[in-house]
């Protein structure tokens, strides 16, 4: 389990990296709902770095063999986490940015062009 933590940290880390050398300027763990991995304060973009295994991702989320219905509760937990601080970045007037963590590994120019559609859509006020 240390492993597959470690390997999202590394693409949250990468991407933040790609974003800073694109010009854009962020927050890291900014104190919000969910506590976004990235959040662009004053466009009130907030962006979260999905793990695949502790967010349930549908490609690649395999519940574990042994325990597997402490697993399965595990990860409803935290998609409804998850869920929560979505409609509660929401309601504050925030957009939230999903992507997993496979997809920075696999495509990372498609996520930044996610995240700087989602920065340049809002208009700051
Ligand atoms: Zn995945």
């Amino acid at each position: 389990m240390a492993r597959v933590r470690s390997k999202d940290t590394d693409s949250e880390i990468r991407l933040r990296k790609v974003l800073w050398q694109k010009g854009l300027r962020y927050r890291v763990r900014f104190k919000l709902p969910g506590t976004p991995d990235i959040a662009f304060v004053k466009k009130r973009v907030a962006v979260f770095v999905d793990g695949c295994f502790w967010h349930g991702c549908p490609v690649h989320y395999r519940a574990p063999m042994s325990n597997a219905e402490f697993w399965t509760e595990k990860l409803r937990i935290n998609v409804n986490r998850d869920r929560l601080a979505d409609s509660r970045l929401n309601e504050m007037g925030w957009a939230v940015v999903r992507v997993w963590a496979h997809e920075v590994n696999d495509d990372i120019s498609q996520v930044i062009q996610r995240i700087t559609k989602a920065v340049t859509a809002t208009t700051d006020n």
